[in-house]
């Protein structure tokens, strides 16, 4: 029967083992699945965050993880005044409505939520206005897509009349 010192040291040891495998140990998005290896691993050019290429031990699908400091998003000042937290996925969904059956591949619109989120992030406030998101966006979709930026601001900009509209269209035009 062992002691009780050497059996301590050992679950320390385990804890240390198992933190170190746990880089690799991610629930698949696909099916669920606990095991996924890291098939590859980069350094963002800035070298703020990095980038894991996963693979599934089951399914074998591949997807990407990003390791990056936990500093967070500011809260989102709705136009009525409410506050919101700031999600991800919120934003890509209203993003997402602009987007039907344009040439846009999701790693384009992953990229740009990349840089609207470090613009969130580098504005260092706790709280920003829904306007300076939906600006951003703006921002990022006229680089992507003409087609998908007037339909994101048409939306967004809440046109009164024609006229706006095609102030719009003419801006982009130019
Ligand atoms: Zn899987």
């Amino acid at each position: 029967m062992p002691s009780a010192s050497p059996a301590k040291h050992s679950a320390n040891k385990d804890t240390a083992k198992k933190k170190a495998k746990e880089n690799t140990k991610m629930k698949c998005p696909f099916c669920g699945h606990l095991e996924t290896q890291v098939v590859e691993t980069r350094m963002s050019e800035d070298g703020d965050s990095i980038r894991r290429r996963r693979q599934c031990g089951a399914c074998e699908k591949r997807y990407t993880t990003y390791e990056r400091p936990d500093v967070s998003f500011p809260n989102i000042v709705k136009k009525d005044g409410r506050r919101i937290e700031y999600k991800r996925d919120k934003l890509l969904e209203s993003i997402g409505l602009a987007l039907p059956k344009r040439p846009v591949s999701t790693e384009q619109v992953d990229n740009a939520i990349e840089r609207i989120e470090e613009k969130l992030l580098s504005l260092g406030q706790r709280e920003v206005p829904s306007t300076r998101i939906g600006e951003l966006v703006m921002r990022e979709l006229k680089k992507l897509d003409k087609v998908a930026y007037i339909r994101f601001a048409s939306v967004y900009r809440s046109f009164e009349d024609i006229d706006d509209f095609k102030s719009l269209v003419d801006e982009v035009r130019k």
